[in-house]
């Protein structure tokens, strides 16, 4: 059973929705507590299908980052992209855009969305 008021289960529109009000949505599995911060129909670790939405952290540590010097189509070359730790229990991590000059270990913050097709959480 999920947090009162949180999507159960959580679809990719529902997420997309929380970044927009500045909310990272994920999920954690019920039966071994890993988290994601992206929606998933099944666990990735153990294949569990008992998951349920949780609200997680803003912050956290760039767990790692790289440059992407040629860029897919509607987005221009040079920009940085990190995994951002979010410091819980379950181990959730969150893939963003990175527009801090932040390296592995530093804090950062979700502050923004990137609309490119979809949205697409920025940290600093
Ligand atoms: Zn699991």
């Amino acid at each position: 059973m999920s947090d009162a008021g949180l999507p159960d289960p959580l679809t990719h529109a529902e997420w997309t929705a929380g970044l927009r009000d500045g909310r990272l949505l994920g999920q954690r599995c019920v039966a071994c507590g890993n988290e994601t911060a992206a929606p998933k129909a099944a666990c990735n670790e153990c294949g569990s299908r008992e998951i349920e939405t949780v609200e997680l952290p803003t912050e956290g540590t760039v767990y790692t980052v790289t440059t992407i010097a040629v860029a897919p189509a509607a987005f221009e070359g040079g920009y940085r992209v990190a995994v951002v730790d979010l410091g819980t229990e379950g181990n959730a991590r969150v893939t963003a855009r990175l527009e801090a000059d932040a390296e592995i270990g530093d804090a950062v913050a979700f502050s923004d969305v990137l609309e490119v097709e979809e949205a697409v959480p920025v940290f600093r």
